[in-house]
């Protein structure tokens, strides 16, 4: 007997790049097969990976973008073979960013 937020797995298939899962009461769940999964936050600066710049520098160096700019790209090599920021250097620039103003747009 299953739990009762579990869902009953009918049968799968692998077609056009997706896995696609019946499950019953007619729930249909399609995965992409290479799906990547990023974390919500930035690995090395913990601010939230927020837009598909952040996305797509995380999928090649584990970090957000404005780590790639601070950190990463003034030694690409180095980064590669996963030096990091230290922890001083890293609570120094989240004070940075978190002094930022921020600004909201109503209209
Ligand atoms: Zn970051």
């Amino acid at each position: 007997m299953s739990k009762s937020c579990e869902l009953n797995l009918i049968n799968s298939e692998y077609k056009d790049g997706e896995k696609i899962s019946y499950y019953e009461d007619e729930i249909i769940v399609k995965e992409p097969i290479n799906l990547k999964i990023i974390p919500v936050c930035c690995d090395v600066c913990e601010f939230a990976i927020s837009n598909i710049i952040d996305i797509q520098r995380y999928h090649e160096y584990q970090c957000c973008s404005e780590c790639l700019t601070l950190w990463a790209e003034p030694d690409r090599e180095r980064w590669k073979k996963g030096w990091r920021p230290t922890e001083r250097q890293i609570i120094k620039e989240r004070k940075r960013r978190n002094s930022f103003p921020l600004f909201l747009d109503l209209k």
